[in-house]
C-alpha cells in the first residue's frame, strides 16, 4: 500500500475535479430542467456519520441537492446520485446493504437513478468488493473510508471511464482535511473527527483493517476549527476517534498535546453547552480527563468505556490489555470524580471460547459497575479478523440465552439509574421531535439520559417559537415526572436557558 502525505497538489486536484463536476451535473440539469438530487445513506457509527457529513458537503459543491431530508434514514428513494456509507463492524450491517443494493437495481434500470457510489468500511475488505464486482454491476463507483477526500476525483473519472472501480493505490490519507466541505447534519451539534484509525488490534474488530493505524490531528486545527464552529452558533462538540484518550497530536510549535489538553481547550470555549467525547479505550484513559470531567460544567458528564467481557481470561483472548480489576478501578474513579455522572458500555456475549463461568463474571461486572446503559452484542464473526478463526464458537441457542440473562441485569440497571432522576429539574439540550408524537420533544440531560417532555406550549407561542426547528439545540429546564427502561418523561419547568 503506497502511502502518501496529501499536499497542494492533491488539494489543487481535488478542488479541479469538484469544478469538473459542478460543470457537469449544471449541465445534466439544464438538460433536465431540474436540480440534480442526492440520497446519503449511512451505516454505523459516528465517525462514518462524520465521513458522511464530508461526502454530503462534496456532493452538494457539486450542485446537487438532498432529496430526503430524514436524518440517518434508510429510505430507499430514488435520486440522481446514490451514495452508500458502509460499516463492517457487524455481519447484519453487511446483510442491509446487499438487500438495500438489490432494490436499487431496478432504479437503476428505470433510469430513476443515475450514479451509484458505495464506500465506508466493508469496502475495504476485498471479498465485498468483488462480491459488488460480480453480483451488482451496475455500482459505478466503490472507495474506501481512507480514499473519502478523493471523492470528486473518484466520480469524475468514473463517470468519464464508466469503469466501477477506478484502481488507484490506497492512500493512507493524513489528517488535515480542511479543505473537505462539510454539510453538518444537526445545527446544534458537530462532529469534530480529532483522530483516525486504531491501533489496538482487538481480535474481534475490523476497525485497524478498515481505517489504518493511528494518526492524530494537528492540535492547533483542531482548535481553530473549535473556535469557528462556536462562531458559527453551534452549541454542543462531539470529538470523535476510535480511542480519544490516545491522540498524541502535535501544535504549531512542535509540541505533543494530549487528550486532556483537547477537552481543556473545547471546554474552555464557553459558547459550547456541551462538550462531548467517543470512544475511550479502558487502558489509555487517563485521570487528568477524568478530573477535567468534574471540574468543567459544560462537559458531558458521561463516560462510555468498552468494557466488552467482565473475564480476564476472555479479555486476553480478544486482545483487550485490562483486566476486571483496573477497570472497575476506573468505573470507581469516575464516580467519585464525576459526582452523579452516568457510565454506559459495549459488551460482547457469546466471544469464542466464552465458559458459563466466564459469562457468569461478565453478569457480576456489570452489577459492580452499576452501568447507567449499554449496547450489548451477541458476537459477529468478521472475516479478516483473528477471532473470525477461533475454533471454540459457542452454540448459537446459548448465546442468545446468555444475552437474555444480560439484558434482563442490564435493563433493571438502566430503570434504577433513570428512577434516580424522577422528581428533580434538569438542563435538557433538546434535539427535535419525539419519534411517533408531535407534541413530545426529545433531548438529553449533560449525563447523557434520554429525555421526553411535553413543551409549554403558551411559552413557546409567547417567545415566537413556532415548531422543532427552533428548539434544536434549545437548551430547557425539565422535571422528570417518570422512568422507563430507556428513557424519562418529563414537562418543562421554566423558560428555555439559551
Ligand atoms: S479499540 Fe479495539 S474495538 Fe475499538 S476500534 Fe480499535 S480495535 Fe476496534
Amino acid at each position: 500500500m503506497a502511502i502518501h502525505t496529501i499536499g497542494d497538489k492533491d488539494i489543487e486536484a481535488v478542488r479541479r475535479a469538484s469544478q469538473d463536476l459542478r460543470e457537469y451535473f449544471g449541465s445534466r440539469a439544464e438538460e433536465l430542467g431540474r436540480p440534480l438530487t442526492y440520497n446519503l445513506i449511512t451505516y454505523g457509527c459516528q465517525l462514518n456519520e462524520s465521513d458522511s457529513e464530508k461526502l454530503a458537503g462534496m456532493l452538494e459543491s457539486f450542485g446537487l441537492i438532498p432529496v430526503d431530508i430524514t436524518r440517518n434514514s434508510e429510505h430507499l428513494i430514488p435520486a440522481d446520485v446514490v451514495v452508500m456509507n458502509t460499516c463492517a463492524i457487524r455481519e447484519n450491517a453487511e446483510d442491509r446493504l446487499f438487500g438495500n443494493l438489490g432494490v436499487y437495481k431496478k432504479f437503476k434500470k428505470d433510469r430513476s437513478v443515475s450514479f451509484i457510489a458505495v464506500c465506508g468500511c466493508m469496502m475495504k475488505i476485498d471479498k465485498n468488493v468483488d462480491r459488488i464486482k460480480k453480483s451488482y454491476p451496475y455500482v459505478d463507483l466503490v472507495f474506501d473510508p481512507q480514499q473519502l477526500h478523493r471523492f470528486p476525483e473518484l466520480v469524475r473519472d468514473s463517470l468519464a471511464v464508466k469503469s466501477q472501480r477506478v484502481d488507484i493505490d490506497t492512500i493512507d490519507y493524513l489528517v488535515e482535511d480542511e479543505y473537505i466541505p462539510i454539510k453538518r447534519d444537526r445545527r446544534f451539534r458537530a462532529l469534530i473527527p480529532i483522530m483516525y484509525g486504531c491501533n489496538n488490534f482487538c481480535n474481534y474488530c475490523v476497525v485497524p483493517y478498515t481505517r489504518g493505524r493511528e494518526r492524530s490531528r494537528n492540535f492547533d486545527c483542531i482548535v481553530e476549527e473549535l473556535r469557528s464552529i462556536a462562531d458559527s452558533g453551534y452549541r454542543e462538540v462531539m470529538l470523535l476517534g476510535q480511542n480519544v484518550n490516545s491522540y498524541k497530536g502535535v501544535d504549531n510549535e512542535g509540541r505533543t498535546r494530549s487528550f486532556a489538553d483537547v477537552l481543556d481547550a473545547a471546554s474552555s470555549i464557553k459558547e459550547f453547552s456541551r462538550v462531548r467525547f467517543m470512544s475511550s479505550h479502558p487502558k489509555d484513559l487517563s485521570q487528568d480527563v477524568l478530573s477535567l470531567m468534574g471540574e468543567r460544567d459544560n462537559i458531558e458528564k458521561h463516560l462510555h468505556l468498552a468494557l466488552q467481557s467482565g473475564s480476564d481470561r476472555i479479555l486476553k483472548l480478544m486482545n483487550r490489555p485490562y483486566d476486571i480489576e483496573k477497570f472497575l478501578n476506573i468505573a470507581d474513579s469516575f464516580r467519585k470524580k464525576v459526582p452523579g455522572g452516568s457510565l454506559t458500555t459495549d459488551i460482547i456475549v457469546g466471544f469464542p471460547g466464552e465458559s458459563e463461568a466466564d459469562f457468569e463474571l461478565t453478569l457480576e461486572a456489570v452489577k459492580k459497575a452499576a452501568f447507567d446503559a449499554a449496547f450489548t452484542f451477541e458476537f459477529s464473526a468478521r472475516p479478516g479478523t483473528p477471532a473470525y478463526d477461533y475454533e471454540d464458537k459457542v452454540p448459537a441457542e446459548v448465546v442468545s440465552a446468555r444475552f437474555a440473562r444480560l439484558l434482563e441485569v442490564q435493563n433493571e440497571l438502566a430503570f434504577k439509574s433513570n428512577s434516580a432522576l424522577v422528581g428533580k429539574v434538569f438542563e435538557v439540550l433538546t434535539e427535535g421531535i419525539s419519534k411517533g408524537d408531535e407534541t413530545i420533544y426529545s433531548g438529553r440531560t449533560i449525563t447523557n439520559h434520554l429525555v421526553n417532555f411535553k413543551a409549554d406550549e403558551e411559552y413557546l407561542k409567547k417567545a415566537g417559537i413556532e415548531g422543532s426547528d427552533d428548539l434544536e439545540g434549545a437548551l430547557i429546564p425539565v422535571r422528570i415526572e417518570r422512568a422507563r427502561p430507556y428513557s424519562v418523561d418529563g414537562v418543562m419547568a421554566g423558560d428555555i436557558i439559551r
